[in-house]
């Protein structure tokens, strides 16, 4: 108790994570000594320029972070839908969904 984990902010994948070289590749350029982007985010080499996400959208940014190609990530879910449209409860499922 009482011990305050300091937050840093990923500006890649938009999480604040705890301010250590657990989560943050150590970086003495930095004023803090760690990298502004995330471990999960350095390793992922995008070739784009860190901060411009607007062309990132949800799918590309899931399949980054699972290591996956945007492809799986969007055919996984178009599966996973087909199979849970198939099922006689679909459409309860989907309007509980939303809301
Ligand atoms: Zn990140």
């Amino acid at each position: 108790m009482g011990r305050v984990v300091r937050l840093k902010h990923c500006g890649v994948c938009d999480r604040d994570l705890p301010a250590t070289s657990e989560y943050f590749q150590r970086n003495r350029a930095q004023c803090d000594g760690l990298q502004t982007r995330c471990k999960v985010c350095s390793h992922v080499r995008t070739g784009r320029p860190a901060g411009r996400g607007s062309s990132d959208d949800i799918e590309s940014q899931i399949a980054r972070e699972l290591g996956m190609s945007r492809h799986d990530v969007v055919a996984t879910l178009e599966s996973a839908l087909l199979k849970l449209r198939a099922h006689p409860l679909a459409h309860v499922l989907f309007r509980n969904l939303e809301g």
